[in-house]
């Protein structure tokens, strides 16, 4: 056996040698012949060939390296020339106006070179860098002792004092890190710095931007801050005692507690001396009366510097966050770098917020309503919602919090925040990836029952299962149990690779199984890429990577980076429209989760999320013009109970029918290649004349099913040509805040399947007395449609619902009514989640 093994193996290497170009092996073979010839040969040839060797390698390396500097070099000087402008950058929004001024919250006042007297420059060269105007960026002389020093302190001492250039160097880059690769770099980047920039514009930037006080920046504020005015307002001594605290500002600070009268006398004095000493006081006079103004005490005069707010919208805070990292991307600097970049190039970065619709999330999240106590402890609840125009990928609006921003910079849960999705998953994890791998189409039957699967996983429904049932229908109230069957089928790692493709980072192993069909997740996924990749279904499959801003330009107008988005087709248009279509269902569907979602004139689609316990609640969906995400909860997991509503689907609701107020009125487009079929609702199959609930349903082509053998009927004829009207009408929105209840759950198989159109009085039947009876007659509206599909006609579907609303049938509608409230027996709230 093992000798087989051998043989095997043995042939495999010769197969592999054949192979092998003939040429080439006749190569090898030589190459073994000139080894041995050499290894004949004397020791000292062979040392020269290691020589030469090691002689290759290293000029390679060096050449590489020196490539490497090269590049680091121009785009180092190219970053230093940009900050030497010391302005803050601005942020516009989608219309040209400003809404930010980065680095305006920083306490500073840039003052022109030739505003800063003599004296100050003077000053600070003496005391910080006296060889400042002859030396190439290092010190030398300076730099030899402190080496020498940290070679006999065996590397335990600092290197000592730096240059006034390699001190703008620290200031720039933010490091100051005490390594001894920083420090080489700190003096090669010193040393390029000089070349290309002049001995003034370095002393310029350098006492523009030095820390001088408490969170203060630059001489000029320095100046006003200890003796309340500018710069060239002060006398030697003043100017001497600015440079004198620069290597601990605070330690000398005249208005702390601490007395630093005597410690401030002394340092100002030994500036003073060390001035005279270099010839920069040539007045003996002079010193002598600065000398003894220093005696008697400094005049110190607190002065007010302003700064302003960065307390700026969640959208801009994100976006903060997004262009620092690419910046340090592009540049590969630090994060504190390139927050010093953004603070003084002077960019225009143009942002993807639209105020308006920004305002309309703040104003709607800012309501007290929302704000729930916590039971275990002070915090309140929260919220947080994205808005994509996902025809762009652009966020055009974003909040990460309840009530007024107060914070800069403040915890973002639209961006950083991780959840659970509950049933928010079921489209982006579920159906799109069945429908695309054709496991599944809208209309076919599971059973929605109680069972079993792996791992003794046993999922319940929110309410009442409904037994066997449609895919839609299981949609529309969010039914669990079908989901987890699909899932079955469709293999959680698939599903992982197509919420991967739409761009979902968070997932884990731990996710790859089947609670993953209902969002059940080791870690959660952050609203920000919810809204991502329902935008990919609402893209027509298309996932573009969401962004904060489009591009950024530099001070003198040029571009310096423009927003590159992962884009990627993760299905077909096709199935992104019947997905579509599908997530009208719980808009649309009598037992519809989301039914106060509706807008006059626009498609709707949209899938509610609940987790275990109530922790969580989501809304997430999309019309023809924007994808949006809500979530609602608290911080740490808590119930929340808000009155039999979803408070994650109300300001979804009422922010989204305000933004699409005044836009014309749309649909969800048809891209072809689609097939429309009469559905069995009992059978999923193809209706005949005996079936005797039926509904429209959308295909991809070839999987239109087979016609109901059940009921027994002549075949009808199909409808292909579905026309969707032309929506004209302008959207008038809402005047009144939503403020649905949740409908109720129903414990019977009836919703779309209900098409008998008996006549019934009931009209006044209805449960909801407030704004969600526009929305609940509409939503019924389906029925009347769908109703004369008994017919031969067949003309209407699904998606002329909303279109006919005005339509309103009241037999039908009372019908739908009545049985909603004849099987609303199951409404208490279990725990398990939608
Ligand atoms: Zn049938």
């Amino acid at each position: 056996m093992k000798k087989k093994q051998k043989g095997k193996r043995l042939r495999k290497s010769k197969i592999q040698d054949q192979d092998l170009e003939p040429k080439a092996i006749q190569e090898m073979k030589n190459k073994k012949e000139d080894k041995k010839d050499k290894n004949d040969k004397p020791k000292k040839n062979k040392k020269i060939k290691k020589a030469k060797l090691l002689l290759i390698i290293v000029s390679i390396i060096i050449i590489i390296f020196g490539i490497k500097l090269a590049i680091s070099a121009h785009v180092w000087k190219s970053i230093a020339k940009d900050m030497t402008l010391n302005e803050n950058s601005i942020v516009k929004d989608i219309n040209g106006n400003t809404i930010a001024t980065l680095g305006s919250e920083i306490k500073k006042k840039v003052v022109s070179y030739n505003e800063i007297p003599d004296n100050l420059k003077n000053a600070y060269v003496a005391i910080e860098d006296e060889r400042f105007y002859s030396h190439g960026g290092v010190d030398i002389k300076r730099t030899a002792s402190a080496i020498g020093s940290y070679i006999i302190h065996f590397g335990s001492s600092s290197f000592g004092g730096s240059t006034i250039t390699q001190q703008l160097v620290k200031n720039l880059t933010g490091d100051a890190t005490d390594s001894i690769t920083r420090k080489v770099t700190e003096w090669w980047k010193a040393w390029q710095l000089e070349t290309c920039l002049s001995k003034d514009e370095i002393l310029d930037t350098y006492l523009n931007i030095i820390y001088i006080g408490p969170s203060i920046y630059g001489v000029e504020a320095g100046s006003e801050y200890y003796f309340n005015k500018s710069v060239q307002n002060l006398t030697l001594e003043e100017c001497a005692f600015l440079a004198g605290i620069n290597n601990s500002p605070n330690s000398y600070n005249p208005f702390s507690d601490k007395d630093n009268s005597s410690k401030i006398i002394n340092r100002t004095k030994t500036v003073l001396t060390k001035m005279k000493e270099l010839g920069y006081i040539k007045n003996e006079d002079e010193y002598k009366e600065a000398m003894q103004n220093v005696e008697k005490g400094l005049k110190f005069k607190n002065g007010k510097i302003e700064s302003s707010e960065s307390i700026y919208s969640y959208h801009t805070d994100a976006l903060i966050t997004e262009i620092t990292k690419d910046i340090c991307d592009k540049y590969n600097i630090s994060e504190t770098f390139a927050t010093n970049y953004i603070n003084m190039a002077g960019l225009t970065i143009y942002s993807t917020q639209d105020s308006d619709i920004q305002k309309q999330m703040e104003t709607e999240c800012s309501k007290k309503k929302y704000k729930l106590a916590s039971r275990n402890s002070d915090d309140s609840s929260q919220a947080a919602m994205v808005i994509i125009d996902h025809k762009t990928g652009n966020v055009v609006g974003c909040t990460g919090g309840l009530g007024e921003k107060t914070t800069a910079r403040s915890f973002n849960r639209a961006t950083q925040s991780v959840r659970q999705t509950g049933s928010a998953i079921k489209p982006i994890a579920v159906l799109l990836p069945a429908i695309d791998k054709k496991i599944i189409t809208a209309a076919t039957i599971f059973d929605d029952t109680e069972q079993d699967f792996e791992n003794n996983y046993h999922p319940t429904d929110y309410s009442k299962s409904l037994g066997k049932i449609t895919v839609r229908r299981a949609v529309e109230s969010s039914q669990n149990i079908p989901f987890v069957e699909i899932m079955e089928k469709l293999k959680p790692k698939n599903s992982i690779k197509y919420l991967e493709k739409m761009g979902v980072t968070t997932l884990t192993e731990e996710d790859n199984s089947l609670p993953l069909a209902l969002g059940g997740l080791e870690k959660g996924i952050s609203p920000l890429q919810m809204a991502g990749a329902y935008s990919t279904i609402a893209n027509d499959g298309i996932y573009i990577e969401p962004t904060f801003y489009t591009k950024i330009d530099k001070n003198d107008g040029t571009v310096f980076i423009k927003t590159s988005q992962k884009t990627k087709r993760v299905c077909s248009k096709q199935v992104a429209y019947i997905l579509k279509e599908i997530l009208t269902q719980p808009v649309l569907g009598e037992n519809g989760t989301a039914t106060y979602c509706k807008i006059s004139g626009v498609d709707v689609a949209a899938k509610t999320g609940t987790t275990d316990e109530n922790y969580d609640r989501w809304l997430c969906g999309f019309t023809p013009y924007y994808t949006a995400v809500t979530w609602y909860g608290y911080d740490q997991n808590e119930s929340i109970e808000f009155n039999q509503r979803n408070p994650a689907g109300l300001i979804w609701a009422n922010v989204m029918s305000r933004i699409h107020t005044g836009l014309k009125g749309a649909k969800f487009e048809n891209p072809g290649a689609i097939s429309t079929a009469t559905i069995c609702s009992a059978t999923g199959k193809k209706a005949n004349t005996g079936c005797p609930n039926t509904y429209t349903e959308y295909f991809l082509w070839f999987t239109v099913p087979e016609i109901c053998n059940e009921h027994n009927g002549s075949e009808i004829k199909n409808n292909e040509n579905i026309n969707k009207n032309n929506v004209t009408e302008i959207i008038k929105g809402i005047t009144d805040d939503i403020d649905a209840k949740e409908p109720e759950r129903t414990n019977t198989n009836s919703s779309i399947q209900q098409n008998e159109t008996q006549p019934n009085k009931d009209t006044k039947n209805q449960k909801d007395s407030n704004s969600n009876n526009m929305t609940k007659q509409n939503s019924t509206n389906e029925q009347t449609n769908t109703s004369t599909n008994n017919n031969t006609s067949n003309k209407t579907n699904t998606s002329n619902t909303s279109t006919n609303s005005t339509n309103t049938s009241n037999t039908v509608n009372s019908n739908t009514q009545k049985n909603n409230l004849n099987n609303s027996t199951n409404t208490s709230e279990d725990n398990n989640s939608e």
